[in-house]
């Protein structure tokens, strides 16, 4: 089954009550990439790509899109199977994982939706169809930001992960303090997740006045030389989230026992079949992670849902999604939502999802037909 025609749309997403803030980046709205892939019997599969801002990672919207046209010529009549698909787009075009994937996700979608089968099951089968979510605050005020653990934990939420970074270290501590007296007994695991905004001297005074909170520490700082020096000094776990740029870079970070898990993005790693890569890798290494992507609407949200819910259970610290941060769905019955801080995994075909295409207006380039 080839590709026949390839559409790329772009679509905008407010953030509800925005901004969102974190250590290096405040964010108002995104700029979503949307891929459409047409098999030559008809068969359509939907895949998406969404940089939270061009400051988060080496990824922005307009990269996306440059890089997608730049390959799209290349894929016409070429199969359309994720593996062969990833060959020859790494024979395009050298790196840019974020725009590759959002063509891995829409193959996957159009493999299910081909053989009648969910993306989960493609992906070795789900374990469950209720999938753990976590919230993730903004960076805020030590007391605004405990009540909201109060509210996350009363909507059920197993996870929080409370933002910081990029203010004094002290406020930091002070809000990590308060969010513990709310949550402590209750079960609910912490995330204290620096977006590389801490020096090392920040994450250790964080971590030895802390000592008595069991949190984890996502990607405190900007290195993986600044993970390493901190790592036999600090008490707390360390995941490694911007840094795990690809699955090289995995290997090396899990090999050699310089990360407890990770925070992994499903478009940073390039897509669902280097996904699965990642989730067998750090199942063999007993490492824990989440399985995000940075932002995006329903086709993402299928997408790491459908993956997350193959992810052995007690590894699984949750698939983050950006739908409570922004309005609306694109599949008209209603795409994928959090409620009682997990979401049910979408049912049918493919991804399980199927947006209406007129929400994205005409395609910025079409290849193919
Ligand atoms: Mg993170």
């Amino acid at each position: 089954m080839r590709i026949r025609e390839i559409h790329i749309y772009q679509h905008d997403l407010p953030v509800k009550n925005g901004p969102y803030t974190m250590a290096n980046a405040e964010v108002w709205a995104l700029d979503s990439t949307l891929v459409r892939l047409v098999a030559e019997d008809g068969t359509e599969g939907w895949g998406e790509t969404c940089p939270v801002g061009p400051t988060y990672a080496e990824a922005h919207a307009g990269g996306a899109r440059a890089a997608l046209i730049a390959m799209g010529p290349g894929l016409i009549g070429a199969e359309a199977l994720p593996l062969t698909l990833m060959r020859r787009m790494n024979g395009l075009l050298t790196g840019h994982n974020y725009a590759k994937a959002a063509i891995d996700i829409a193959a996957h979608d159009l493999m299910g939706k081909h053989l009648g089968v969910s993306v989960a099951d493609l992906l070795g089968g789900a374990v469950t169809d209720r999938v753990p979510s976590y919230y993730a605050t903004g960076v805020g005020a030590p007391g605004d930001i405990a009540r909201l653990a109060a509210d996350k934990l009363a909507e059920g939420y197993p996870r929080l992960q409370i933002k910081v970074g990029g203010r004094p270290v002290e406020i930091d501590i002070e809000t990590i303090r308060k969010v513990w007296e709310v949550v402590r007994g209750s079960g609910m695991k912490l995330a204290v997740d620096g977006n590389r905004g801490w020096t090392t001297r920040d994450a250790l005074r964080v971590s030895r006045e802390c000592p008595d909170i069991p949190f984890i520490m996502e990607q405190p700082c900007n290195t993986i030389e600044d993970l390493a020096k901190i790592r036999p000094q600090v008490s707390h776990g360390i995941y490694m989230d911007e840094n795990s740029v690809d699955l090289n870079t995995v290997i090396s970070a899990a090999g050699t026992g310089l990360v407890d898990g990770f925070g992994m993005k499903v478009t940073r790693i390039g897509g669902l079949q280097n996904m699965r890569a990642f989730r067998d890798i750090c199942e063999a290494r007993n490492l824990p992670h989440t399985c995000d992507d940075s932002w995006g609407g329903d086709i993402i949200a299928a997408a790491c849902t459908q993956i997350g819910a193959t992810i052995r259970p007690d590894l699984c610290e949750g698939v983050w999604l950006a739908a409570p941060y922004i309005d609306g769905h694109y599949d008209p019955r209603g795409g994928v939502a959090i409620t009682d801080g997990h979401i049910a995994r979408p049912t049918g075909p493919g991804l399980g999802v199927t947006p209406e295409a007129a929400l994205f207006g005409a395609p910025v380039q079409s290849f193919g037909g």
